[in-house]
């Protein structure tokens, strides 16, 4: 690879609902300030799958996904300070911001007041589509490039990218640690991120998964209790226990029974995405003065913060690795909630 790279293979959906297939696409040459990186693992993210499938609209085809990528410097432009040629190295689900705003300058990039600018599905500075991680290449501004420790197998750091921030963020935000009682909604990519890391933070961990079919899992990840939300009578076990819940649900959730299991003054935190709005009947918030919030992935330095958490603490993600020729039974392995429990697309298969 060399300066001149225009074209690099990639995994494509030509169009909304059309199964994915290999194509090429073009990589800007490595500016002053990028880094060339080839990619050796991508998480499979239920947002690829909504996207691909135009779920919440304004989809850009053909669109690569994939924001959960780890890989290898191979090439660095004459600015670059942060990585050298040989470095691991992970891009997550921006690639770029204004970094003048309010909220770039705190940190908070997923926030930027203009818009961050999406690994894929979006346009970059210089007009042109961005395409993810299902790919070989991928050039990168140093500043939204992260280190990856060497403590975690890049397979397994892929997914941290974005299920492991997304989980981390709003969990050390609201406080999860020693004394806190924290339920997670939802076993899957995100969600057994978030058990792993609430664990590790020392909160007691519930998880609140459809059915008991992944309870053994869930106990071995890290959770100290685990119920089924498909039984009734865990709404009301559990009424009031809650200081803190964060849904990862990927479907319209009825969250008034979700709001009833918090204690005074807890918060239900929403990181899952549907398509579709949801209903909520107010009274329960108001008594008990608890907080409906949502929260979305993490910024860059938050996201080095995670990576190296999760370094120290020995953890990474339960991946399923895949050949690229398997990314549409994997599609819909996700929605079945049948992922244990992450995707991840080798790329040297792409
Ligand atoms: P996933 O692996 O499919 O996990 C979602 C889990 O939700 C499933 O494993 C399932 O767990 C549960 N679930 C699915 N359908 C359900 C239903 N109808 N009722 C109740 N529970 C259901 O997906 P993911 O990659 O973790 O992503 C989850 C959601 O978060 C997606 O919507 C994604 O777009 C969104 N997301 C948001 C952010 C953010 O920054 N806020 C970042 C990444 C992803 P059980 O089988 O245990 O019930
Ligand atoms: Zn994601
Ligand atoms: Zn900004």
């Amino acid at each position: 690879m060399t300066t001149n790279v225009t074209t690099v293979p990639a995994y494509a959906a030509p169009a909304a609902n059309a199964p994915l297939e290999r194509t090429t696409v073009p990589r800007r040459p490595v500016g002053e300030h990028d880094v060339l990186i080839e990619i050796k693992f991508s998480g499979i993210c239920h947002s690829d799958i909504h996207q691909a499938r135009d779920g919440w609209g304004e989809g850009i085809y053909p669109m690569v996904p994939g924001h959960e990528i780890a890989g290898i410097v191979t090439e660095v432009g004459t600015g670059v300070t942060k990585h050298k040629a040989g470095d691991r190295v992970g891009v997550g689900c921006f690639v770029d911001s204004c970094r003048e705003c309010e909220y770039c300058l705190r940190g908070l990039e997923q926030y930027c007041a203009k818009g961050m600018i999406g690994t894929y599905n979006a346009l970059d500075k210089d007009g042109e589509p961005t395409y993810g991680g299902y790919s070989t290449h991928i050039v990168v501004d140093e500043n939204y490039t992260l280190r990856i420790p060497d403590g975690i197998p890049l397979d397994q750091a892929a997914p941290l990218l974005c299920a492991g921030i997304t989980l981390y963020s709003p969990l050390a935000h609201w406080k999860a640690g020693p004394g806190k009682k924290v339920a997670v909604v939802g076993l899957g990519g995100l969600g057994h991120m978030g058990v792993k890391i609430a664990h590790a933070l020392g909160a007691e961990v519930t998880v609140l998964s459809q059915s008991l079919k992944k309870q053994e899992d869930g106990l071995r990840l890290g959770a100290d209790h685990y119920y089924a939300t498909n039984d009734p009578a865990t709404f009301t076990e559990l009424a009031g226990s809650f200081d803190l819940i964060v849904s990862t649900v990927s479907a319209p959730l009825d969250f008034t029974a979700y709001v009833g299991l918090l204690r005074t003054d807890g918060a239900l935190v929403n990181v899952g995405a549907p398509e579709e709005p949801i209903a909520l009947n107010l009274f329960p918030l108001m008594l008990g003065r608890k907080t409906l919030a949502g929260s979305a992935i993490g910024g860059i330095a938050e996201t080095q913060e995670m990576l190296d958490f999760c370094a120290e603490h020995g953890l990474g993600a339960e991946i399923e690795l895949i050949r690229a020729d398997q990314i549409n039974e994997a599609y819909e392995r996700v929605l079945a909630s049948d992922v244990r429990y992450r995707f991840v697309i080798d790329a040297s298969t792409i």
